[in-house]
């Protein structure tokens, strides 16, 4: 086999692949952000890429990608809607809107930085993209041991509009009375984010549970990147570990994305390709990441 021809079918794999996480400019922090939108519509569709899902910390993306669809080289690229105190947190009016907004967000995430989890396990080092806030303005999920009844008016907005609801940051305990009860008013497009990311405290045992309920569990690329030494103060992830996780929570309830996109990282597209390599260097199979970059996502993206 020559050198070329590996790139070759990496490249061969990029086209109809699709990322459901990416950060873009128009974004909240734009100077730490690489690229705008029409920059990553153009690299996608060169790349062969079949849809993109953006997504921002503050406000829905739902506007630009509406217009990029529209305007751009021929690749649909859908919004996101992030429940942070930019949007008013668990705020289901909120969510509405972004749900109907130009093509409707696709996914609806849980909040980021601003989670009661995100902030306290931040405290330790952190030196992030979030502004610092203090623990009783955080957002939990959780009071007096129960769900907020928000969230399940929120789990009701997203089932009827066939979007997908994601864990985001919220720790392990809260995702499990999310999952849960998003179960239990049936809806069954669920992402459990940041699989191997500490802050979630997720398990081994709780990604098998989730992957059991048929959710879609979420590896980003970004826990390989070295912004994981000075945005969060820990070591990049190893990716054989990686796809050790993955095999063990079986491949048919996992997918890949890149949360890519700032500047310290590769841009999104570059990064989805170099993903693809690490991951048949490490034992993944072609078959294999069709079903984590092709087929998962495309049911996230709506086009299943
Ligand atoms: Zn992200």
């Amino acid at each position: 086999m020559s050198a070329g021809s590996a790139w070759d079918q990496v490249n061969e794999l990029m086209v109809g692949g699709i990322d459901v996480h990416i950060h873009t400019n128009p974004h909240t922090f734009p100077e730490i952000h690489a690229q705008d939108i029409i920059g990553l519509a153009q690299q996608a569709h060169q790349a062969g890429m079949r849809a993109m899902v953006v997504k921002d910390i503050g406000v829905s993306t739902t506007g630009a990608t509406y217009v990029v669809t529209r305007l751009g080289p021929g690749i649909p690229i859908y919004g996101a809607h992030v429940m942070n105190l930019a949007t008013g947190g668990i705020n289901p009016r909120g969510v509405w809107i972004a749900l109907n907004h130009g093509d409707g967000a696709k996914v609806v995430h849980f909040p980021t930085g601003d989670t009661l989890n995100h902030v306290q396990y931040r405290k330790a080092f952190y030196a992030g993209v979030n502004p610092p806030l203090p623990d009783e303005l955080a957002i939990t999920v959780v009071k007096d041991g129960k769900l907020i009844p928000e969230v399940k008016e929120v789990i009701d907005l997203v089932k009827q509009k066939g979007a997908f609801l994601a864990t985001s940051h919220l720790s392990a305990a809260e995702s499990h009375l999310v999952v849960k009860a998003a179960k239990d008013q049936g809806l069954d497009r669920i992402i459990v984010s940041h699989a191997l990311w500490a802050m979630t405290r997720l398990k081994m045992d709780d990604l098998k549970h989730f992957a059991s309920l048929g959710c879609l569990i979420e590896f980003e690329y970004c826990l390989m990147a070295p912004i994981m030494y000075f945005v969060h103060g820990e070591p990049p992830a190893d990716p054989r570990n990686i796809v050790k996780a993955m095999k063990e929570v079986g491949i048919e309830s996992c997918f890949i994305s890149s949360d890519l996109g700032q500047i310290y990282s590769p841009l999104p597209v570059d990064g989805m390709r170099t993903y693809v390599a690490i991951l048949r260097r490490c034992g993944i199979t072609d078959a294999e990441i069709k079903v984590m970059f092709h087929r998962n996502p495309a049911r996230i993206a709506g086009l299943d």
